[in-house]
């Protein structure tokens, strides 16, 4: 019998009620990881628990958490996992909001406080709370999701595109300070990706010539192996 490539790694990813965080956590699953998914609605877990559960014939465990609000039990999380799983090997932060497209000068505190809070608060805080258990680990993997296009600086996508500078700052200098250990950190760019997230930003978009999450899933998994030797790259997934 053949050992599958995550068996007895422990997961954790954020994002992962809907979209492409959804379909990277059933693909870690299959590959044998044992996954904790996070995120604010609960129906979207369990939709994704009962996916994993009939492709592998064992559940995630689902965290409820919103990650700008929580800050208490997101500051506990490693700690947490390891209590309950006595490892956590990887992490994935997927989770993100681009809330609304609009001129720098028009951001309203509201919406900048809730998307740098998501896309890039809550990356450091993973990064504080996931640091210890992720350099124990024999193979620690850390991915976290943003888009390359940002490096445009395209006029509307300056708050989303700020938080998502901030969030790669942080992983990368992360990078270089664990390079010395066997923890890998990447930065990815799915491309354009068929999600809620996508269609907010695009109404009018044809899905149909749009990447769907299935497609970009194996690309970001495979940053999650223990054979992956990439470290503080910036990764664009192919489909
Ligand atoms: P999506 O379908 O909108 O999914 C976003 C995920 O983030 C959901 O699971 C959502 O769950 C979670 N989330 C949002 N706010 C949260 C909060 N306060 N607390 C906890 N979880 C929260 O978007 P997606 O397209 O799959 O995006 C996944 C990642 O890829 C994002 O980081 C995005 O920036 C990046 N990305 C996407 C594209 C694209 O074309 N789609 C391109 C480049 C980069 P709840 O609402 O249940 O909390």
């Amino acid at each position: 019998m053949s050992t599958l490539p995550l068996a007895d790694r422990v997961a954790l990813v954020t994002g992962a009620s809907r979209g492409i965080g959804a379909a990277l956590a059933l693909q870690l699953a299959t590959m044998g990881a044992q996954c904790v998914l996070l995120a604010r609605t609960q129906g979207g877990l369990e939709e994704v628990d009962d996916a994993i559960r009939g492709a592998t014939g064992r559940g995630a465990t689902l965290l409820p958490m919103d990650l700008q609000r929580q800050e208490k039990e997101l500051d506990m999380l490693g700690p947490s996992i390891v209590e309950r799983f006595g490892r956590l090997d990887i992490l994935v932060h997927a989770a993100g909001v681009l809330n609304k497209l609009t001129p720098v000068a028009h951001i309203e505190p509201r919406d900048w406080n809730e998307v740098v809070a998501v896309n890039m608060t809550a990356a450091w805080r993973l990064i504080r709370t996931c640091d210890p258990p992720l350099r124990a680990s024999d193979a620690g993997r850390a991915v976290f999701l943003t888009s390359f296009a940002l490096d445009a600086h395209t006029a509307y996508w300056g708050m989303y595109g700020a938080a998502k500078a901030g969030m790669e700052h942080l992983a990368l200098t992360w990078a270089a300070e664990v390079s010395k250990t066997p923890l890998r950190v990447n930065i990815a760019d799915p491309g354009e990706v068929g999600t809620y997230l996508r269609a907010h930003a695009f109404p009018g978009q044809d899905k149909a010539k749009l990447r769907t999450p299935q497609d970009v899933a194996p690309g970001l998994a495979a940053l999650c192996t223990p054979e992956e030797t990439r470290h503080g790259a910036r990764v664009a997934i192919e489909a």
